[in-house]
């Protein structure tokens, strides 16, 4: 039910980006709302494959860009290599927030709390216009299998 919505949202989204809907992007949508964790574009592509032979890796590493500039996925450098997942949902009912990721499963966390009231004292003057702040590691699941 959740993930309905999320994936009626990301497709809404979508259509006001003008971008055509087709079965393949919604499916890729799909994927990402069930897992609810980082992946990286080769992971996609291999479950991509499965579904669409023949479907080519570049396409696939496009469309995952053009969704994360318009805010379906977010996009971050986890072991030097480009991983997505769904956009946060939960920025609305929780209000600003940030990201614990483990590095192992791509699972992420929510903190509450923002470090920028720190760095603010250190930036007189200057007009800040957004910043970013994950933390990287092993969630208690991953932390265990060593
Ligand atoms: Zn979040
Ligand atoms: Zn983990
Ligand atoms: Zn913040």
């Amino acid at each position: 039910m959740e993930n309905q919505s999320i994936i009626e949202e990301s497709l809404l989204k979508l259509k006001e980006q003008g971008m055509k809907y087709t079965k393949k992007r919604e499916a890729l949508i799909t994927f990402f709302a069930r897992c609810n964790r980082y992946i990286s574009a080769r992971e996609v592509h291999e479950y991509m494959s499965d579904i669409f032979p023949g479907i080519s890796y570049d396409t696939i590493y496009r469309n995952l860009h053009d969704f994360s500039d318009f805010e379906i996925l977010e996009e971050t450098e986890l072991n030097g290599e480009m991983k997505f997942r769904i956009h946060c949902r939960c920025q609305g009912h929780i209000g600003h927030h940030h990201h614990f990721i483990c590095t192992v499963c791509g699972k992420t966390r929510e903190i509450y709390m923002c470090p920028m009231d720190y760095f603010k004292e250190q930036l007189v003057g200057c007009e800040i216009e957004g910043h970013r702040f994950e933390i990287l590691g092993r969630c208690e699941e991953c932390s265990q299998i060593s």
